[in-house]
């Protein structure tokens, strides 16, 4: 291991000077330089050592440096770095044929991207082009990605900035029980999906709407799991109306959920699936737009208005096929549903002893925590969008666990629990153990 603390010192001093940090202000950051990383871990230019329980951006499902992925690399950058995407290139056609092999129902065509945000862009545009129709509706605690029609479909505040952005994205409800837009009700008519939406569709028009785009779990605005029957009801509104249904799986897909792709867990399969990130998690950049065949054969005739010139390029594809048969190889997905198991008693756990967890919910190694300052009024312990002093209580849990080195990621109230899915039980146990020593911070703010 490099231990050099002027380097890392330099390194920083350069990245503060010379990189421009994303969603950030600038004179704030303040990064790990990182020198290496392997499996779980990562350490810095002192040597100290983190165990990663975000997988970085919840995108290195398989952990870090994998022998098998990283030879992958080589191997292909041996034979042919680049090519364009009009030839055709035998990682390409391997990873295309294997995606439709993994994925469920007829899932069998795909368009590749650099990334997720590009998956549900030209998503989008497939979705218009065979319906004909142009608008999306899109949920309010959702991310989609960060180009100008990716952050409109976004939710979130982040999509503040580039209002009014893409034109004909309409906004529904999140099936978020915990805190229920709609208080609520048995049965309700936010999270059991159907009526929210025909309510929707009969203000818009359900002709004039093209595709309903959804993150199948919710990842960074809270790990939000809609109870059963959602999805399966999204579905059949869907199918009644001729909208296409499309997944975004950038996060919850590639065994994250415990499942190959989330929307296994409910039977549901979407006419259109976008994945990045455990795809290959990250070693080189890649995502894909994956499409039923038979949507593709209704435009096989048709101009596909979309195009990268690195669709599809060999040296992401090579490491996403190896990525593939690790996976299958060593149990990666079954080793985060038999995980699941583990946190969800163990988070349960730090619940009973920590009343500023208002409430834990995910599966897999996908989990969060939501903090409150009152379990009974459910006031978040951070304001929603908070930032800077008012978001304070949280960034001194993640500061205190960093400083054990336990690196975690949080969204506003939620910390969450997004470790590699090849962690062990004695890694998951290591970093439990420092969330329950600094959830106490969160502690100290609760209003008895
Ligand atoms: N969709 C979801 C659900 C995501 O979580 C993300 C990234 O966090 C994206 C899309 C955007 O993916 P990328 O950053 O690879 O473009």
């Amino acid at each position: 291991r490099t231990i050099d603390p002027n380097l890392g010192a330099q390194i920083v001093a350069d990245a503060r000077e010379h990189v421009l940090y994303s969603w950030s202000v600038q004179s704030a950051i303040n990064p790990i330089p990182v020198a290496g990383a392997e499996g779980r871990h990562f350490w810095d230019y002192d040597g100290k050592r983190y165990l990663d329980f975000a997988s970085q951006l919840v995108n290195v499902n398989i952990g870090h440096q994998h022998p098998k992925i990283i030879q992958a690399i080589k191997d292909q950058a041996d034979k042919l770095c680049t090519i364009g995407p009009p030839m055709a290139n035998e990682s390409r056609s391997q990873l295309g044929r294997m995606l439709a092999e993994v994925t469920p129902g007829d899932l069998s065509v795909s368009f590749f991207t650099n990334g997720g945000t590009e998956a549900n862009e030209n998503a989008v545009k497939l979705a218009r082009l065979v319906t004909g129709r142009h608008k999306i509706i899109a949920r309010y605690r959702s991310y989609h990605g960060a180009t100008h029609g990716a952050v409109t479909l976004t939710g979130d505040p982040r999509r503040w900035a580039v209002e009014p952005g893409m034109a004909g994205v309409v906004r529904a409800f999140d099936p978020y029980t915990y805190r229920c837009p709609a208080g609520h009700p048995d049965p309700c008519p936010v999270c059991s999906g159907a009526p929210h939406l025909e309510e929707i569709l009969a203000y818009e028009g359900a002709h004039t709407v093209a595709a309903i785009i959804l993150e199948t779990v919710t990842g960074t605005n809270g790990i939000i799991v809609p109870p059963d029957g959602y999805l399966q009801s999204v579905r059949e509104v869907c199918d009644r109306h001729g909208i296409l249904l499309i997944l975004d799986e950038v996060m919850a897909g590639f065994g994250r959920t415990g499942k190959w792709f989330a929307c296994e867990h409910w039977d549901v399969v979407p006419d259109i699936l976008c994945v990045a990130k455990g795809i290959n998690s990250g070693y080189v950049p890649l995502g894909a737009m994956i499409a039923r065949g038979e949507i593709i054969d209704q435009v096989r005739d048709r101009f596909f208005p979309g195009g990268l010139t690195y669709a599809g390029h060999p040296l992401a594809c090579a490491s996403a096929v190896a990525s593939i048969e690790a996976f299958r190889e060593e149990g990666v997905v079954e080793n985060a549903a038999a995980m699941g198991d583990y946190f969800r008693e163990a988070l349960g756990r730090l619940q009973e002893r920590h009343p500023s967890i208002g409430e834990v919910r995910g599966l897999g190694c996908f989990w969060g925590i939501e903090l409150v300052r009152d379990r009974e009024t459910k006031e978040m312990l951070v304001p929603f969008n908070a930032s800077g002093e008012a978001a304070a209580p949280v960034s001194r849990v993640a500061k205190a666990a960093l400083e054990r080195g336990l690196y975690l990621m949080t969204h506003w109230n939620v910390v969450m629990v997004v470790p590699p899915l090849t962690i062990t039980r004695e890694e998951a146990e290591e970093g439990i153990a420092i969330l329950d020593d600094v959830l106490a911070i969160a502690d100290e703010y609760y209003q008895e």
